[in-house]
């Protein structure tokens, strides 16, 4: 079966000089290396620019928006570049970074928490990951809590906020450089996005599908799950401190990002076994995009309402607060809800539950859901999480633009990703997803996308 549909994919390509059927070692190929097809981000040009272009956008966010400015009418003088070298990089930052990593992958390799499967991968075989994230966040918040009471410098990430952007981007550079080494070893399963042949392209997108350390490690889990996820909650609780510190009280609305923020991590932990569900996890390589994208810009980008209260400290009005908390509770209800009904129907469409849902029957044999959330836009989740992450942002005020700069790049992102789901969709499901797009007409929010 497998032998023909790669005689097949090869005969598409143009006319065969023999028609036989793929050797074994064709088929293997196939399965565990497959050629890109098609290329993403502009090809190896989009990607040769990208190198330099996300680092400065990193840097941009935060020369853009610190302590004397923050200001989106004064950007020009906001840019007056430190000269020192020691200002960009030190060794106490790479040791924090390095640190921070080796704990949390130390956590991830303790055997607690129960082992699941992900998804079915293209040779059939399915990874066991280990699902003891919020063990991870728990230990990693006591850590920073006791170190915080003995009066170490917890203020750390605020106070070199740069040097910690320049080793941030060091190590997710070097891992991706192990996972692209990986990708060189025998046997290992590639990316569809990343085997072009053309290096940078290659290793930007990622080569290696699911690489891990010494077996274990898994390195997007770790990436993601941990490195991420719990990173910008103790940036969060970093600059929490500073203020503490600098005013001798923590304001409400620095108490409203970081508990929001926390519950946002909270949820993403409780629910591990659902990230094993997304994109990046069945098909995306390990590469510089993830490595840096995940690594660097998020914990930079999610950090920034918590970091911006500290040298701005806001009084905010009663209604402000109430808009904030109920965007934030009913963001949090839609995107846990359209996750739960959607995962749990994934994972049993024969349950009770599932059964009660209303479905729209395709030919591909996996059905799709059209009643409750599902049936109001096609990514009720993304509308969820944007509500929330607008919730944190207006906690900094209206008074200031650059802080919704968290909200913005999500905005763009999830755009983005909804229109490349759309497009993958429309090549899985074909006409029936025509059919469905007529049923729920708007991708995120109704009568505007
Ligand atoms: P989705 O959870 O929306 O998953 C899309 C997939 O779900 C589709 O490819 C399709 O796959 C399936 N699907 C689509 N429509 C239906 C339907 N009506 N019924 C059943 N299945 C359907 O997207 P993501 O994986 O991108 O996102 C997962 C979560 O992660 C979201 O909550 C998102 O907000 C969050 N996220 C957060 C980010 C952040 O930085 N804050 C970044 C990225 C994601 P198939 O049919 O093959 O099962």
């Amino acid at each position: 079966m497998l032998a023909q549909e790669v005689t097949k994919r090869k005969g598409s390509r143009g006319p065969r000089k023999d028609d036989r059927m793929a050797t074994p070692l064709e088929a293997m190929t196939a399965t565990l290396a497959p050629k890109t097809t098609e290329y993403k981000f502009g090809g190896p040009i989009g990607a040769t620019i990208s190198y330099f272009v996300l680092p400065l956008i990193a840097y941009f966010v935060y020369f853009a928006c610190r302590r004397d400015a923050c200001d989106l009418t004064k950007i020009a003088s906001s840019f007056r570049l430190p000269r020192d070298v020691n200002e960009w990089i030190s060794v106490e930052s790479l040791g924090v970074v390095v640190g921070f990593m080796l704990l949390q992958a130390l956590l991830y390799c303790i055997p607690a928490g129960k082992a699941v499967s992900g998804s079915i991968l293209r040779d059939g075989s399915r990874l066991k990951y280990r699902m003891n994230g919020l063990l991870s966040l728990i230990v990693s918040v006591g850590v920073f809590g006791a170190l915080w009471y003995y009066r170490q410098p917890v203020t750390f990430v605020y106070d070199h906020f740069l040097e910690m952007i320049t080793a941030v981007s060091i190590v997710a550079f070097v891992l991706s450089v192990v996972a692209h080494s990986m990708s060189l070893q025998r046997g290992v399963m590639l990316s569809e996005y990343g085997n072009s042949g053309n290096f940078l392209y290659d290793f930007f997108m990622g080569r290696a599908l699911n690489p891990r350390i010494a077996s274990v490690l898994d390195m997007k889990m770790l990436i993601f799950g941990r490195f991420m996820l719990i990173g910008y909650i103790l940036a969060g609780l970093s600059m929490l401190a500073k203020q503490y510190e600098t005013d001798g009280k923590v304001s409400l609305p620095m108490v409203l990002v970081c508990a929001m923020q926390f519950l946002y991590v909270f949820d993403g932990l409780y629910f591990e076994e659902d990230i094993l569900s997304i994109n990046e996890f069945s098909k995306q390589g390990v590469g510089f995009l993830i490595c840096y994208a995940i690594m660097v810009f998020r914990p930079i980008l999610y950090s920034l309402p918590a970091r911006f209260l500290v040298d701005n400290p806001v009084e905010l009005p009663q209604m402000q607060i109430a808009t904030i908390l109920i965007l934030e509770v009913v963001g949090y209800v839609i995107y846990r809800w359209s996750n739960t009904q959607k995962n749990s129907y994934r994972r049993n469409p024969d349950s009770e539950s599932s059964k009660r849902l209303k479905v729209l029957k395709t030919a591909r044999g996996t059905n799709l859901v059209i009643s409750g959330l599902w049936g109001f836009v096609r990514h009720p989740n993304y509308l969820g999480d944007l509500m929330m992450h607008l919730a944190w942002c207006l906690c900094t005020g209206v008074g200031h633009f650059m802080p919704y700069l968290t909200f913005v790049f999500l905005l763009l992102m999830l755009i983005g990703r909804a229109n490349q789901d759309d497009a993958d969709c429309r090549k899985k499901y074909k006409l029936d997803w025509d059919t469905y797009c007529n049923i729920v007409r708007y991708k995120i929010v109704p009568y505007i996308f």
